[in-house]
């Protein structure tokens, strides 16, 4: 039995034939998953989605990669009414993208905008009492220091986070562990090369570990090249039970603690 803690149904090329994907995740024992807005339209979407299928649940909140203008800052006020929704039990995916940002004028711009959308969307997450699925990606760290730096800053509450599809410096982690994430192990984890994804599962502790695809992107070393699919998250999950001494119950109740129990197991 697996929870698929980030998913996105809600984009293309899942969305068109979603309920084929579902099944065919269902077959291999997927039992719930979190579908995850990237902005207003795909928040909505899987707020749809999880309307018309009760082993859905949604999250609503805004990518890094959203922002490249002051402007779209006043989007997140959009954000408190999408939360309303019952089927909404997190904020995401939020957080800081450098992995296409350089040192010029106009990119140090924009990634003063997505620091400020990030700290505020973890605003709105701490008022609503709800956690956070938090995407960090930069190939210099800086982002991943700079959200530890942002997520011990700001008054976030006691919400559970998740750090999806994790990466990144083991100094990093630590850190993040100690704060008290949750790490999301994605299709990335079962490549040759994912030395760092490897360190990050050894040294968190097994009540801290989540699955997940981030379908469609990120396939498993098998399915390379091709679109990632929901029910590839069984060769994820069987690569993890290989590296690390952790049961499927465990991460089961792992991920009704990071989502505070509002999963529909
Ligand atoms: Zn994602």
């Amino acid at each position: 039995m697996i929870v698929d803690t980030h998913c996105h149904y809600n984009l293309e090329p899942l969305f068109d034939s979603w309920e084929e994907h579902w099944q065919k995740a269902q077959a291999i024992g997927v039992i719930a998953s979190v579908v995850v807005g990237t902005d207003v339209d795909s928040s909505s979407r899987a707020i749809e989605l999880a309307k018309q299928n009760p082993h859905f649940v949604a999250t609503v909140g805004f990518h890094p990669n959203f922002f490249r203008t002051q402007e779209q800052l006043t989007e997140l006020s959009k954000l408190d009414a999408l939360i309303l929704n019952e089927s909404v039990v997190a904020v995401g995916e939020i957080g800081l993208d450098y992995f296409r940002l350089s040192d010029s004028a106009t990119d140090v711009e924009i990634k003063e905008l997505q620091k400020q959308a990030f700290r505020e969307q973890l605003e709105i997450a701490a008022k609503h009492s709800l956690p956070v699925c938090i995407h960090v990606r930069d190939k210099q760290e800086q982002a991943y220091f700079d959200v530890l730096e942002i997520l011990s800053s700001v008054e976030r509450g006691n919400v559970p986070f998740i750090l999806h599809c994790i990466s990144g410096p083991i100094a990093y982690v630590q850190k993040a562990l100690e704060l008290g994430a949750y790490i999301g192990v994605a299709g990335n984890s079962t490549y040759p090369k994912s030395e760092a994804i490897k360190n990050a599962i050894a040294l968190a502790p097994i009540d801290r570990i989540l699955l997940e695809t981030d379908a469609p992107f990120l396939p498993p070393q098998t399915h390379r090249g091709q679109v990632c699919e929901p029910y590839m998250i069984a060769e994820t999950a069987t690569h993890l039970f290989s590296e690390k001494s952790i049961t499927a119950d465990q991460i089961l109740s792992n991920t009704q603690a990071a989502f505070l129990d509002k999963l529909p197991l």
